[in-house]
């Protein structure tokens, strides 16, 4: 490349450097605006006839100059072109041919076109292609689109600088500058069009990525909940007896051994409540009313005992109430205003008996404990039903 002067090497440099960049993406990307692939494959042009150049040079230095000033002449015809087009058109098509066709034509009518004075042709020409490109640039900046005010004044600073340049002015800043910035902003254009639409896709698509994965942890979130609030329904339900809603046997049982356990000094009492001729009401009035009955005085046990105490039914007829912290005078107490409430206000009138049984003086533990209650119950019967007793009340006889 030592061949050329110092100007030259760099002005090749920067188009073999660009056009390079430019060919390549425009090859390898999918870019939605043809007119732009048109004008990234129209840096073959200079890639084509700036190498030919490089090897031509050694020994053919006028060959090597002219094709240098062929690169940027019809590197610039071909952008104008394309750059006049306002939309895509079919007419793309054929300059991709165009554009493989201008370098190798250059190539074969080498020597006709150095018998030719093809320098000032390519010299006027390039002035009008320059005063296009700043008409266009400035009609764009006036209008509402902008965006190829960009294309255009890249355009123009190439045919700016290859003019200063052809007409004698070899000054470095002068007319290198403006031809490395309009390459450089061609260079920009195509980024902006083919590395920054899919950087500002793949931020768009990171975006809603994102969003979706948040709006799935909360779904994720809001299940997993909702199975958890279901799983502990579901274990709730199946402690309770499905006709009252009150605990099962099971349940009252492990309940009251916990209670035991974790506060063995803590008194409770212990109610058992069992219908009074349930058999008869079941007879005379029918098994569904004898239902019923069990659901009234389940309602009724609900609403009558404290927040804190404990219902269940044992089966059958037979129902528990726990009373925490329930001395046997007090729970008799309310055990025998249960007892009147039942009594006053059952429909088809029922009574019930009940026995009691406090911890830990009538039982160290549940067994114990039950078997107290049951004995003080069946004391209830005895003495003619419709009444309470407490384990200490009865005959131990
Ligand atoms: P006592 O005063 O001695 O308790 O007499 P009782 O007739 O109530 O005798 P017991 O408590 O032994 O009988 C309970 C009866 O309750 C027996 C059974 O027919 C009836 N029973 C048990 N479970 C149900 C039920 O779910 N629905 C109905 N309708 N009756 C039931
Ligand atoms: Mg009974």
């Amino acid at each position: 490349m030592f061949y050329l002067s110092f100007q030259n090497q760099l002005q090749l440099l920067l188009l073999l450097g660009f056009s390079s960049y430019i060919f390549a993406t425009a090859l390898t990307i999918k870019l939605e605006d043809p007119r732009i692939k048109a004008a990234g494959l129209s840096f073959a042009i200079p890639l084509i006839l700036g190498t030919y150049s490089f090897f031509v040079g050694p020994y053919n230095v006028n060959g090597a100059s002219m094709y240098l000033e062929l690169s940027w002449f019809l590197l610039i015809l071909v952008l104008t072109l394309i750059s006049l087009l306002q939309r895509p058109s079919e007419s793309l098509k054929f300059l991709y041919v165009v554009i493989f066709f201008l370098p190798a034509a250059a190539i074969i009518m080498q020597s006709m076109l150095l018998r030719l004075n093809y320098r000032l042709f390519v010299r006027v020409f390039t002035l009008v292609l320059c005063a296009i490109e700043l008409l266009m640039a400035v009609i764009c900046l006036l209008g509402k689109n902008k965006t190829r005010v960009l294309l255009y004044s890249g355009i123009f600073l190439m045919a700016a600088g290859f003019t200063l340049y052809g007409s004698g002015i070899q000054n470095l800043f002068i007319a290198i500058i403006p031809a490395a910035a309009g390459i450089y902003i061609c260079a920009h254009y195509f980024y902006i069009h083919s590395y920054g639409v899919i950087k500002y896709e793949h931020s768009k698509f990171s975006h809603e990525l994102e969003r979706i994965n948040r709006s799935i942890h909360v779904e994720v979130i809001r299940r997993v909940k909702e199975i958890e609030r279901t799983n502990r329904q579901l274990v709730e339900k199946s402690k309770m007896d499905s006709m009252t809603g009150l605990y099962l046997k099971t349940t009252i049982l492990t309940l009251l051994e916990n209670m035991i356990e974790r506060a063995p000094t803590s008194r409770f009492s212990l109610l058992i409540l069992d219908i009074d001729h349930f058999k008869d009401i079941n007879d005379s009035l029918g098994h569904q009313t004898g239902d019923r009955c069990i659901k009234a005085l389940s309602k009724l046990i609900q609403t009558s005992f404290r927040k804190d105490d404990i219902a269940g039914r044992f089966g059958g007829d037979e129902f528990v109430v726990i009373l925490p912290g329930a001395s046997s005078v007090r729970a008799y107490v309310t055990a025998d205003r249960f007892r009147q409430t039942v009594q006053e206000k059952s429909n088809p009138n029922i009574t019930i008996s009940v026995g009691i049984a406090t911890y830990p003086e009538d039982g160290k533990n549940v067994t114990g404990l039950l078997d107290a209650a049951d004995k003080a119950l069946y004391t209830s019967k005895q003495n003619g039903r419709n009444r309470v007793t407490c384990y200490n009340m009865v005959d131990k006889d």
